[in-house]
Order: C-alpha cells, then structure tokens, then sequence
C-alpha cells in the first residue's frame, strides 16, 4: 500500500526502457512489506546533475545507475564506499540524510554468481572480453576468488592497456592484451586451451550478435560466463550450451547485484527466490 511514509527507489540511465530491475525489486519489496516502490527513469545527459540534485529534494532513498552513467555520476557523489573506490564506478547511490554515498554491486554480484554456479578459478587463468565498466567488475570479482592471470581482449588496444595496467597496480594480477581485431590471429595460442574461464565483458550479445570462439580449442571444462543478459539466452550462451559447455548468462550477475543494492537501501536481506521469480 503507497501511503505519506513510502519512499522512492529507482533505477538511472540513458535509454532505460530495457532495464529488468523494476520487476524484481518491487516483487521484494512487497514480499516483505517495505516502505518503497521502485521506478525506471529515463534521464538525458544534460540532466544527470540536477537529477542528483532532485534525490536530495526529494528525499529519494537509493538508485541504481546503469549505462551510460556508472562513472559520470561520481563528480555528484558526496562519498564512494567499498568496491566503488576500487572499481571506480558506481552502480548503486544511496542517500544519507541527504548525503549521496556511491556503491559497487556489481562485482559482488558476478563474485556471488561465480560461486552459485560453482566455477572455481582458483590459480587458473581467465579470458576477459572487454575493457569497460563490468569488466573492471569482473577483474574485481576474479581476483577475490582467486584467479592467476587475466588475458584481456578488447577492440580498443589502448582502453584494454588501461584496464591491465589497474589490474596490475590494485591486484598484482599477471594481465595481457590483445585487439579484438587480432584475436583471430591468436587462435593457435595455448591461452585458449589453458582458460578455465572465459567471460564475456562486452555489450556483444545484447542486440542479438554473436561472438566467434575458436570452440574446437577450449578445454572441455572451460566455463563460459556472460555478463550481457536478454530475454532468452545470449548467443554465446546458445553457442556453448549447443557444444556442451558450461556457462551461464548475465542474469544471475544481474540478480545478485539487485540483492547486494536492495540491502543498502533498505537493511533487509534480499529474498532471493522471490526475485528469481520475477525475473524469470
Ligand atoms: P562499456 O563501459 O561501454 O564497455 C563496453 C565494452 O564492450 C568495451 O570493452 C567495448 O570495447 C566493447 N564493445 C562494444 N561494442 C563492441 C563491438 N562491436 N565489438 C567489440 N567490442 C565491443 O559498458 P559496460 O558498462 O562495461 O557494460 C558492458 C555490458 O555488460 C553491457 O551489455 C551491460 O548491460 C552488461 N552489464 C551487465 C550487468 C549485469 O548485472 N548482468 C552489470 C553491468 C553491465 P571498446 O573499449 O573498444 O569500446
């Protein structure tokens, strides 16, 4: 029931019609019987700061932020906490009496979905599709449980050398490069047979594009892991579970982020299955 003590939650970004997260955060919401309702705003980039400036107004409790403002929203931000200072991008605000404190769920949210899953990358090495904001995510999310070396491969050489260079300096991860471009030319190479993990941090798949492997070459225990989700599976998802080979889509990332931001904001631990409910 929406009463004068009900407060606002939402979700930001730039288009967000796509965005999953209002349906699995109010069906937890009135599971437990709490105080919020949750909404989806569309904010244009002109607008970014004075939205900010609207949560303190309107005494709006938390948002989640979404592409394209995971790191544009922290010149904003009164305080980052946790991973968010080492990730350097925020997915989730929460407000203080007023002060915008800025949070990291998305790295636990690919490190719970990791464990779920059961994949362990204990001293093992990883391939990382990507170089943007849910890649640093998932360096962040490999290295806690325990990843060797990441082999990072990205369309543009010089972002790909910036996440690696962070990785080294925060983690002391062992991290290589390729272009996206090149990768082909990199099929012979023993990385492919020696990931034991293989995780895509690109936004390939969300429209429906595939992503080329050289399958034959993965080793039969390889995990493939996309952090892209869409209604049904993502084609690299469908190309692996075709071959036999274990892997899981953005999903689960995406419930377990919603989990760890639905605590911050209201103190109450997420009820899972019921957001799985949803979501499905
Ligand atoms: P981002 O910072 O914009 O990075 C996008 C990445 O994709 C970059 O590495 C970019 O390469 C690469 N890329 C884009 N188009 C490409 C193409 N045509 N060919 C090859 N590479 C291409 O975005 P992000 O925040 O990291 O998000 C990436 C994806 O993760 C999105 O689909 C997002 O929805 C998803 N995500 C999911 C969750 C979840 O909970 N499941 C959480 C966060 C993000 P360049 O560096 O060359 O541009």
């Amino acid at each position: 029931m929406i009463t004068a003590q009900t407060r606002l939650l939402g979700v930001i970004g730039y288009p967000i019609e796509h965005s999953l997260s209002p349906l699995f955060q109010n069906a937890a919401l009135s599971y437990l019987g709490l105080p919020f309702v949750y909404l989806a705003f569309d904010i244009l980039p002109s607008n970014l700061e004075r939205a900010l400036e609207a949560m303190r107004i309107f005494s709006i409790r938390g948002f989640n932020v979404t592409i394209p403002y995971k790191e544009k929203v922290i010149p904003f931000l009164d305080a980052l906490e946790g991973e968010a200072r080492v990730i350097e991008a925020v997915n989730t605000i929460v407000n203080e009496k007023g002060k915008l404190i800025g949070y990291n769920t998305d790295g636990v949210g690919l490190y719970r979905s990791l464990e779920r899953k059961g994949v362990n990358v204990e001293g093992k090495k990883a391939l990382l599709l990507g170089a943007g904001g849910a890649a640093k995510a998932a360096v962040w999310a490999l290295w806690k449980r325990g990843v060797k070396s990441i082999f990072v491969i990205n369309r543009t050489r010089e972002r790909g050398e910036d996440l690696a260079n962070w990785a080294r300096a925060e983690f002391f991860l062992e991290v290589e490069v390729v272009e996206w471009g090149k990768m082909k030319e990199q099929d012979s190479l023993p990385l492919w047979q020696e990931a034991g993990v293989i995780v895509n941090a690109t936004s390939l798949g969300l429209k429906g594009e595939e992503i080329s492997l050289p399958w034959e070459k993965l080793s039969p225990s390889v995990w493939i892991v996309d952090v892209v989700y869409r209604r049904g599976l993502t084609p690299l998802v469908r190309e692996a579970k075709k071959r036999g080979i274990q892997s899981f889509d953005g999903k689960e990332m995406l419930l377990q982020q919603g989990a760890e931001s639905f605590f911050l904001f209201t103190g109450e631990k997420a009820p899972l299955k019921v957001m799985e409910e949803a979501l499905d």
